[in-house]
Order: structure tokens, then sequence, then C-alpha cells
């Protein structure tokens, strides 16, 4: 945010006759000062975790950068939690309310970018890039929590600030196993946002998934001098796919199945002793996507018994759908809505300008002056955010951090994500998720409103991990297969 644009914010501020009066009102422009006072260290540290982009579960140089920031700040640091070596939380004050906001930071393979309007792969150590904008979210998370806690120690606010440093989002499942070592239990309402085309609040619901490897073992021998005596496994993976493709036509509508070959023999003349398929089962229900898993399970069965070779499978788990929370959106919607001031200057015009000639839909730029409120729909996406909706109230947003009609995991993304652009998209979530959080702790009864819907939408429905027991978080799963 540029200083003009802070200032017409602050003077929109004093001009709204807020319902809380105006001491608390300074109060909450305070948030804003103090977002805008750190954005430089905020956008360096962003711009570090962008040029890093370190897989899931390995993102040890951003998972530390957020850890320094907030314990500077004076945030207590619970390291390692849930046994992931990545993921953490930092805590300040104490007592009622607990208020938790999320930070991801891991990055996808394939999707190395340049800051510039094509596609440019840029030579890093790995390959990965940030496509999903994670290094814009764990920031801003971590930004609006020390702004919080600066009031708390102010005396302002009462309660406690929690961020939850959460690794691997892109399909490592970290908060499932956060959420089963209890570390939600004690909180009151828990707020996220993503990186986005657009700026958005109300509660969008999604799609529950399980993921899971199938790796078959085979038989090598010479794919010319001696087929019968090999065994193949990449004809599992063949079979495996083939009897998937005939299962799609027998599942409940809104259902998703999808896969990529993850490994598949080296040479046309070795019969492959070893393939790899890894798959995704969604659907809005999670019970539905359990049921689904289990006639996939036995495709990858049928592949192996009628090639004569070994199945071996790695379930990595589920995430459950987005229970939403229609209490928390409308405050989370009035405050983006308050707060949106976001416009391209001369330069990001160009280059968003430039970008829209790649995208298959761009949108029009000046959509990025609005919020919409998405209550209601189902995106069709999955999270493991939806894992923590079913234990806590929670509700989340998006900010317009890149060009508008940008699909999330594209090049696109990661160009837009690395630049102002992606800059003010941040602090619009930091300013956003403060403001939210600051209304939480000021009104205890709409902590009680939203408890009472999450109730209600939970249905006695008792949550449970789709994890098998005692099943590890699979820290090695962005490694390659032998
Ligand atoms: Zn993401």
């Amino acid at each position: 945010m540029t200083t003009r644009t802070c200032l017409t914010f602050l003077a929109l501020l004093t001009l709204t006759s807020g319902s809380m009066g105006a001491f608390t009102e300074e109060a909450k422009k305070a948030l804003e000062e103090s977002i805008q006072a750190d954005s430089d260290r905020y956008w360096d540290a962003s711009r570090r975790i962008w040029a890093w982009a370190e897989p899931g579960y390995q993102e040890s140089r951003s998972s530390a950068l957020l850890a320094e920031l907030l314990r500077e700040a004076g945030f207590r640091i619970d390291a390692g939690v849930a046994d992931i070596p990545t993921a953490f939380t930092a805590t300040y004050g104490s007592g009622q309310p607990v208020i938790g906001i999320l930070g991801e930071f891991d990055a996808l393979p394939g999707l190395a970018q340049g800051t510039v309007p094509e596609r440019m792969a840029v030579e890093n150590s790995n390959g990965y890039g940030h496509a999903c904008g994670h290094h814009l979210f764990g920031v801003a998370s971590a930004a609006a929590s020390i702004a919080i806690a600066r009031q708390i120690e102010a005396g302002q606010l009462k309660g406690t600030i929690r961020f939850y440093a959460t690794p691997a989002e892109e399909g490592g499942g970290a908060k499932v196993y956060i959420a089963r070592a209890g570390l939600f239990d004690d909180t009151d309402a828990v707020l996220h946002w993503h990186p986005s085309d657009q700026n958005s609040a109300g509660d969008p619901s999604n799609l529950a998934r399980i993921a899971a490897k199938f790796r078959f073992h085979g038989r090598s021998a010479h794919a010319a001098g001696a087929p019968e005596a090999g065994r193949s496994a990449l004809d599992a993976v063949e079979l495996t796919n083939h009897a998937a493709q005939l299962l799609r036509e027998h599942t409940p509508d809104f259902t998703r199945i999808h896969h990529v070959i993850t490994a598949g023999g080296g040479a046309p003349n070795v019969v492959p002793n070893f393939a790899e398929v890894y798959y995704y089962v969604r659907h809005p229900d999670a019970t539905v996507v359990q049921s689904i898993y289990k006639r996939l399970l036995k495709c990858a069965e049928a592949g192996a018994l009628a090639t004569e070779t070994r199945l071996e499978v790695e379930y990595l788990g589920g995430t459950y759908n987005l229970l939403p929370n229609s209490v928390l959106a409308k405050v989370t919607l009035d405050n983006l809505r308050e707060l949106t001031d976001l416009q391209y200057n001369a330069p990001e015009r160009r280059f968003a300008e430039k970008i829209q000639q790649t995208l298959l839909n761009p949108k029009p730029l000046d959509s990025i002056g609005k919020a919409l409120d998405r209550s209601g729909t189902v995106t069709k996406g999955s999270t493991d955010v939806g894992d923590v909706s079913w234990i806590v109230p929670t509700t989340g947003l998006s900010a317009a951090t890149w060009v508008p009609g940008t699909p999330a995991h594209s090049w696109q993304a990661v160009a837009a994500g690395g630049m102002s652009i992606g800059r003010s998209g941040m602090l619009l979530a930091a300013r956003a998720l403060a403001a939210t959080a600051w209304d939480l702790f000021k009104n205890p009864e709409v902590l009680v409103k939203a408890r009472e819907e999450f109730e209600k939408r939970r249905a006695g429905q008792n949550y449970a991990p789709m994890l098998e027991s005692g099943q590890r978080p699979p820290l090695n799963y962005r490694n390659k297969p032998r």
C-alpha cells in the first residue's frame, strides 16, 4: 500500500461511524499502522520464501524465517509440533479467547518462474515455484498475528493469538496431523486466507479428498530377448488406470478422480520391475470419498492380479470438505469490503495486460478493487483447512495477489506473486485478517454465535481424521520414487 492509499484509508475510517466508538476505532487503526510500518520487512520475508520455493515438509528455511519474525515480536514458539519438523505454533498472550491464524509456505514442482509476464523458467535448485502464493500466505498471517499481539501487549485486547505454521498444504496434509495432535482443541475461532486473482470472503465449501500412491513390483527381463520372463509393473499401472476410467461412470455426481504416473520404467527394452501411480479422489462429502477410495483400491488390486505383480499401497490420508461458518464469514467480508483498496500503478497495469494475453479466461483488471461474497458456493479444490473447520469455527478470505483470470498453480501466479502485485494483495490480506481477529477479541458474543452455528452444521457428526491409526506424516512425499 502506498502512503497515499494508506492516508486515504485512514481518512475513510475516520469518516466511518463505527458501532464500537471512537476509542476502539483508534485502536483498530493501530493495526493498520503496525502492518504498514513493517511492510518492507514482510515483503522481504515473502520474497525470500518465494525464491527458496521449498517442497512440502522440506520448508526448513521458510519455516525458520517465519518463526524468527514471530519470536522477535515476543511470541512463544513451540517447534516441530505433531512430529513435523517444519510445523510450529507461535503464541502470544494468555486466557480466552484463543484466536488462531493459519499460515502456509510450501511450493509446487515444475513451476519455477521469473517475475516477468511471459513464461520464463528460472534455474533454481529444484524447479519448484510458488504457484499457489504460499510465500505470501504465511507472511500475511504472521503479520496479522503480530499486529494483534501488539494490541494485547498495549492492553487493548485480552486473550491469546496463535499463529499455526502448517507445512505441505499441497498434498502433504500437515493440518490433519496437527489437528490429530489436538492443537486446535482449545481454539475459539480460526482464520485463514488464500492468494487469488480476486478479493473475496463468505465461506465456500469445497471437495473432501483422499490421496494414495499405488506401487507395483514386477520382474525385469529383456523386453525383446525374454519377454516371457518379465512381469511388467507398468502394465499393472495401465490396467489400474483403465479400471479407474470404467469406475468413473459409476460414481456419484461431483466425483473427481485424477492421477499421474510417477514412475513407469526407464527404457523400452527393459520390462519395468517397478512402477507407481499417484491418485486423488474427491467429492463434496468426505464419507463418499471414503467409499469411492475403497472401490479405487479394487482397481489397483485388479491391476496387480492380472499382471502377476505385487501391489504396495501408500495411503496418504484424506482431508475434509470445508464446513462454512456464516457468522464468522460476515465479519470477515465486512472488513474486507471496508479495506479493499487495490489498484494497479502504471508498470503493474502494463505487466497485468501482458499476463492477460497469456490467459484463457482473462477478467477485467479493475475487479481487484472489489470484494466478492462467495457464500454458498462449492469450489472444486481441496485443502487441509477442511479438517480444522470440523474442529473449530473457521473462516477465510482471498486477496488478489494475481492478475484477474490467473488460475492457481500456473506460472502466471508465480510471476505476479513475486512482484508488487503480490505484495499489495498480501498486505490487504494481513490487514483484513487482523481487523477480523480484532473484532472477534472485542465481541465475544460473535464467538458464541459462531460456535452455535458450528454445532448446528456439524449436526452431531463427530470429526475423525481420515488417517490410518498411528499413521505418520508423509515427510518424504515430495521425494522422487526410487
Ligand atoms: Zn494453496
